[in-house]
Formats: C-alpha cells, sequence, structure tokens
C-alpha cells in the first residue's frame, strides 16, 4: 500500500513538473504530437508543445535533465532522455541507462550498446535511422552511494518506471513509430502492462495502445542485448525477431 502511494505521489509530482517544463511552449506542433494530450497516460497537459519536433524533442530532453522526481534522480551523472531520429519508424526501448550510459548522458553505449549497433545492422538500420530511449532515463544502481562502480546496475522497480512513464510515453506520441521494439522482459512487461515472461513474449507482434494516439502502434518484444552477452545462445532468437522486423518494415530495412 506504501509503495502504491508513493508511486502515486511521484507519478503526480512528474506529470506537475511536465506541465511546468512546458506551459510556456504550447500550440500546434507537428502533425500527430499536436492532436494528443502531451504527456502521461492519465495526465493529458493543458497545452501542446509549439514548433517543430526538434525544439518539442529538446523541451522534453531539458525536462527530463531538470527531473528529480523519483530516487534514481538523486545519485545520477547524467540523465539519458534518449536518441535518434524524429522520423523514426521504430522506436527501441531498453529498461535504463547502466555506467558508460549514465557518464555520458546517452543511451546504450556500453558494450551492449555496440552489440545493439550490430543488430541494427544486420537487417540494415542504423542509429540515426531510429530513435533509441529507456523506460527511465536515469542509472538505476545497487548501491547509489557509488554512482562510479561497475557492477552496480540493477533493473528499475515498477514504482520507478511507473514515475518515469510520462516521459518515454511523450517520446512515443512526439515520434509516432510504425513499430516500438522493447529490449528485454522488464521493458517489454512495463510498457505491455502484463508479467508474461519474455521468453514468451517475444518474436510476437502486440498492439500498443496509447491514449491520444489514433491508431495502436505494432510492439515486438525481442531479448535485451545485454542478455545476449550473458547468454549468447538467445542471438539465435533475436536474429529471427530482427527478420521479423525486417519484413515489417518492407524487407530492406531501413526506409
Ligand atoms: S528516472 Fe525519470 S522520473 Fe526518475 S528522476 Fe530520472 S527522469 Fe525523473
Amino acid at each position: 500500500m506504501r509503495a502504491a502511494a508513493e508511486a502515486a505521489a511521484l507519478a503526480r509530482e512528474l506529470r506537475r513538473h511536465l506541465r511546468d517544463a512546458f506551459e510556456d511552449d504550447i500550440a500546434s506542433v507537428s502533425t500527430n504530437f499536436a492532436k494528443t494530450p502531451a504527456f502521461g497516460s492519465s495526465g493529458a497537459a493543458p497545452t501542446a508543445l509549439t514548433g517543430s519536433k526538434e525544439e518539442a524533442s529538446q523541451k522534453l530532453a531539458e525536462a527530463i535533465r531538470a527531473c528529480r522526481s523519483c530516487p534514481l534522480g538523486r545519485a545520477r551523472r547524467n540523465a539519458v532522455p534518449g536518441e535518434g531520429s524524429l522520423a523514426a519508424d521504430v522506436v527501441f526501448i531498453g529498461e535504463g541507462p547502466g555506467l558508460d550510459e549514465d557518464r555520458l548522458g546517452r543511451p546504450f553505449v556500453g558494450r551492449a550498446g555496440q552489440l545493439l549497433d550490430r543488430i541494427l545492422a544486420s537487417i540494415g538500420l542504423s542509429r540515426d535511422a531510429v530513435y533509441i530511449a529507456n523506460m527511465v532515463k536515469c542509472h538505476p544502481m545497487k548501491d547509489s552511494s557509488s554512482p562510479d562502480s561497475r557492477g552496480n546496475d540493477r533493473p528499475p522497480s515498477p514504482d520507478e518506471m511507473e514515475a518515469c512513464r510520462g516521459y518515454i510515453e511523450a517520446q512515443i506520441r512526439l515520434i509516432v513509430p510504425r513499430f516500438i521494439v522493447t529490449l528485454g522482459g522488464v521493458a517489454s512487461k512495463a510498457l505491455l502492462r502484463e508479467e508474461t515472461p519474455i521468453s514468451k513474449l517475444r518474436g510476437r507482434w502486440r498492439e500498443f495502445f496509447l491514449e491520444g494516439l489514433a491508431a495502436p502502434i505494432r510492439l515486438l518484444p525481442t531479448y535485451h542485448p545485454a542478455a545476449l552477452l550473458r547468454q549468447p545462445e538467445l542471438k539465435r532468437a533475436v536474429w529471427e525477431d530482427m527478420k521479423t522486423l525486417r519484413d515489417a518494415l518492407g524487407g530492406s530495412g531501413c526506409p
């Protein structure tokens, strides 16, 4: 009960912060984004963002970098908003930044990120052609008093993901991709709000509904690249999933 109450309080605080961060901007951004509530699954923002998608994305990144709405914000070195093309057909979503990402403020730049680059290249995609982000924007640590220690990573908690959820939903509303690929069980289950193991979720198309979007987005869960580093036998499954994505994109990968 206490955890749920704390999560609800964090979500309220986040929505308040987002409204404050954006209320000066407003009106109609571009196409789909302008038609939707700006943030959050339950808290429609009173306004939409003005300017270009790039300006809206920059404002969102500034809000994330200023955010302290959950405990992860206290120990991080850098928040990691996400990066890539705002016109991407595919958004890749992991669970949260690790040590390397925390140091650089960029998503998927460590060993798992290098593997993700190779996975993208295997189906003709590049980091510039997609968008890459995480469920939480700050580094979840086992011991927050040692932010520079290797091996200090942990998955984000459900409360932390709920507190941060408005940001990833805002990014999805901004980009409106054709496809979402969730990387790993933590991100897949959190975004879909279900408990099915990743071994059963992976490789099967799902529909992701988001308030304010005219149509659901097709979502494909697969394993996280970090899992492939620990268990190379999972690579075949990810390759099959990437072929599924490539086929959906039209067979040639990057449009
Ligand atoms: S993880 Fe998300 S909600 Fe928590 S402090 Fe960072 S940006 Fe804010």
